[in-house]
């Protein structure tokens, strides 16, 4: 028989009513004959308001509990999923991470998946029921619960996906799939009709939350195809697929942007071998992941002015780090949170010159000023002020023809 596994995000199950109406979507899976596995999210809002409760409790809420404490969300998702379901006739019943089991690695709040045993799943597919598993957690060889980064629900899909050997895995969410840009940023954003992995890969990582990039990093590994689309209206979606199945490639695929970028400059660093390794060591130490890094050299050759990013959330640790760094001697540190990333990604730009001039004079005629670039075989990315983001987004959309 053909597994199919559909996933929920929090929006597409964030009311009662929205939960009646995802019940009857399963069922019409089940009513063309597949055996159906759902997963699925918490309703939305429930895991942000946990995690503030944990805030709350204590500044550095133990980790092993965090896990434990924002998974409980999908629990209640998944149960009145079932019960719906239950009640229009079908037979169905909830699974918790813990229940089946499904297998991490223990590092608490972005754990990875090791193994899922697929038995008790499959067990309950052959009776005829329809399993509503808990998204975004798992447990570790200690029995602890663990989670999968936030939006971990559609990794665990793909996983149970690629576990289950079905041959649909349809993520639902509140788009029509995924879009040139985030259409909650510009309003003309278009939906994509296929897309690469890799470029899916880029977009996720760079901002575009509509699909996590751990789950695209798996369906890429295992070319698992995947559909987005919208658990609101009907509609085809977007398919995520490899890089062969695409036939026509524009230059420019999609535009993401981040919202969560700090930008720290250290100014008249003495310029000696060995220095930029001296200041990025404490970070990678305290695994601060540092993004784009620009150094230029100073008039006299001696100095040098050091500018790096990292994701705001460790803005306060980069800044203790600094401050106690023993190694490095510079005249001043400069912070900046008011800044964003934003980035064109394409395969389409690994045949076509001229790209990057293009970004950089389309940014220019409207005044952006670029702060710092980083740039792969499919994306370039620039740091401007987080109040251009707006205008950067549409001039580029138009620059790239994707209105
Ligand atoms: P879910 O709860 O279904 O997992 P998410 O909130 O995680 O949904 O992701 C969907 C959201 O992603 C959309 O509402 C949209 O604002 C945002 N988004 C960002 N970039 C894109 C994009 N390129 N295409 C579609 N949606 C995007
Ligand atoms: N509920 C989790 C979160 O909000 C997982 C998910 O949405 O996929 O991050
Ligand atoms: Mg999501």
């Amino acid at each position: 028989m053909k597994i199919v596994v559909l996933k929920f995000g929090g929006t597409s199950v964030g009311t009662i009513d929205r939960i009646k109406k995802v019940a009857n979507i399963i069922s019409t899976y089940k009513k063309k004959g597949y055996q159906v596995v759902v997963v699925s999210s918490a309703m939305s809002g429930y895991t942000n308001d946990l995690i503030k409760k944990s805030e709350k409790v204590a500044e550095n809420f133990k980790k092993s509990e965090y896990d434990t404490l924002v998974s409980a969300g999908e629990q209640i998702s998944c149960s009145l999923i079932a019960g719906r379901l239950s009640h229009i006739g079908h037979f169905s019943k909830s699974m918790m991470g813990w229940q089946i089991p499904i297998y991490t690695d223990d590092n608490y709040s972005n754990a990875k998946i090791k193994s899922v045993n697929t038995s008790k799943i499959k067990e309950y597919l052959k009776q005829g029921g329809i399993p509503i598993i808990a998204g975004f957690q798992g447990i570790d060889k200690n029995e602890r619960i663990t989670t999968l980064g936030r939006g971990g629900s559609d990794y665990s899909a793909i996983v149970l996906a690629k576990y289950l050997k079905a041959i649909k895995c349809v993520i639902y969410t509140d788009v029509i799939g995924v879009m040139t840009t985030d259409p909650k940023v510009y309003k003309r954003a278009r939906k994509i009709k296929v897309i690469s992995y890799e470029e899916m890969l880029e977009m996720s990582s760079l901002g575009s939350k509509v699909m996590q990039s751990n789950s695209v990093q798996d369906a890429r590994l295992n070319r698992i195809d995947v559909s987005v689309k919208s658990s609101f209206v009907k509609n085809v979606g977007t398919l995520i697929t490899k890089r062969k199945n695409i036939i026509d490639h524009k230059v420019i695929t999609g535009i993401s942007v981040t919202k969560s970028d700090s930008k720290i400059t250290l100014v008249g660093v003495v310029d000696r071998p060995g220095v930029a390794a001296s200041v990025f060591e404490p970070l990678s130490v305290n695994n601060i992941n540092v993004d784009m890094v620009v150094q230029n050299i100073s008039a006299d050759g001696h100095k040098t002015d050091i500018t790096f990013t990292i994701n705001s959330k460790d803005l306060n640790k980069t800044q203790k780090l600094i401050k106690y760094n023993k190694r490095i001697k510079f005249k001043k540190v400069i912070f900046d949170q008011n800044v964003s990333k934003i980035s064109i990604i394409g395969v389409g730009m690994i045949t076509t010159p001229g790209v990057t001039f293009r970004m950089f004079q389309a940014l220019s005629k409207k005044n952006i000023n670029i702060l710092a670039i980083s740039t792969s075989e499919i994306k370039i990315s620039v740091l401007i002020n987080r109040k251009n983001i707006r205008k950067a987004v549409a001039t580029l959309h138009k620059e790239f023809k994707l209105d």
